[in-house]
């Protein structure tokens, strides 16, 4: 028989912190609507606002070439193949062009885990680009990388993050987070363990640089260990914020994105059977809005889910939607094709009854002049709405 939710829910809405086992009845539970509804008044108690942010940013992966195995990975490129290529410094920043002038300010940059490029590249890299765009917002790399680059140099997590930070690095995405839990990720990688990308954004937040969390579920993952991904977020958020209470310039998780895996072209796609649904989707992201009661923002991640779900998402507890992502390289090898623009996204806030509006890497809101306008078809807040939908 299914948990009665309602205390749970109940218990959120009070205030409480949820415990492992309410997070694991509510993502037991087939009653993903309730679920959603409290998720949103989560939301906008936390965000009280009708906007819903977007960024313009571009990921651009440096290089293919990558030194470990990620069966759910139909990027990387083995060291020596013929088609592993590395960006030069001009093609990156050929690619940072376009994108400030479409209205980006920022870039994500990640690649492979290569087996030769010490932390002086990254430095030269960082620098150059910080030289070059000093207020262009540099969101680079991963927990992956960065032990990457600890196993090369043999320096550890806190000295190389203070000197890419010295370098021009402004904060961290959560890439490489998949399933935090190392009974799935020892079957689907070779990459860092567990504790060791939660010790690099421990690191990452200790040196003042704020980042994101992720998770990729559907690799073979069951709840528990969803629930426990869960746990270990919101543990490092916790420490995050007690150090930041008497250090301000401490960092700390600005945002959780949850996605599933897109399996095409993978390796580990022709083995998995059992997929998540939309509905798995936007419960996910509503128990994640609910569980991690210590994370200001909560990502739709329309580029994985399809733009009507990433819609949805902004029901069910998500207040930002990421970015429109003018280059994406990873996910869209595996299958995710979905496109928007900054036309479309701004429609598709509105249309879910949000203002949409732009923001920087650090939540600041960006205003363009070439933006207004941009959402004309409809961008009346929902109340608003439904009034013209009454008469
Ligand atoms: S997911 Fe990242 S670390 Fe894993 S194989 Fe792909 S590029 Fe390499």
């Amino acid at each position: 028989m299914e948990t009665n939710i309602q205390p749970i829910l109940d218990k959120a809405l009070d205030g409480e912190r949820l415990t492992a086992d309410d997070c694991t009845a509510l993502l037991e539970s087939n009653d993903f609507v309730r679920i959603g509804l409290a998720a949103h008044e989560i939301r906008m108690r936390k965000n009280p606002t009708d906007v819903v942010t977007y960024i313009i940013d571009r990921n651009i992966n440096y290089t293919n070439v990558c030194n470990v195995v990620c069966t759910f990975c139909a990027f990387y490129r083995r060291p020596g193949k013929p088609d592993t290529y590395i960006h030069s410094i001009e093609e990156i920043e050929k690619r940072i062009d376009e994108t400030i002038e479409l209205g980006g300010t920022g870039v994500l940059m990640q690649g492979g885990l290569h087996p030769d490029m010490n932390i002086e590249w990254y430095e030269d890299l960082l620098r150059t680009l910080h030289a070059k765009y000093p207020t262009f917002q540099l969101h680079c790399f991963s927990p992956p990388e960065i032990h990457n680059i600890s196993l090369i140099s043999g320096l550890d997590y806190e000295t190389i993050l203070r000197r890419l930070k010295a370098a021009g690095l402004n904060s961290m995405p959560g890439g490489g987070g998949e399933i935090l839990d190392d009974e799935v990720r020892r079957r689907v990688s070779t990459k860092c363990t567990t504790d060791e990308w939660l010790d690099v954004m421990r690191a990452v937040h200790k040196v003042g640089l704020i980042s994101t969390g992720t998770m990729m579920f559907g690799i073979g993952d069951k709840i528990e260990h969803r629930v426990r991904h869960l746990e270990r977020i919101r543990q490092v958020q916790d420490e995050a914020l007690d150090a930041k209470a008497s250090d301000p310039d401490y960092g700390e998780f600005t945002a959780f994105i949850p996605w599933t895996f897109q399996r095409e072209n993978t390796a580990l796609g022709r083995k998995i059977t059992e997929e998540p649904t939309g509905i798995d989707y936007l419960k996910m992201l509503s128990v994640s809005r609910l569980f991690l009661d210590n994370i200001q923002h909560i990502q739709s991640s329309w580029l994985t889910q399809g733009i009507r779900l990433g819609q949805s998402a902004l029901r069910f507890g998500a207040d930002d939607m990421g970015s429109i992502m003018i280059e994406e390289n990873v996910v869209s090898a595996a299958g995710a094709n979905n496109e928007a623009n900054e036309r479309d996204l701004r429609y598709q806030i509105s249309e879910a009854g949000f203002i949409p509006q732009q923001r920087d890497i650090l939540y600041n809101y960006v205003n363009r002049e070439d933006a207004t306008g941009l959402d004309t078809r409809n961008s009346m807040p929902l109340k608003q709405l439904s009034v013209a939908f009454a008469d």
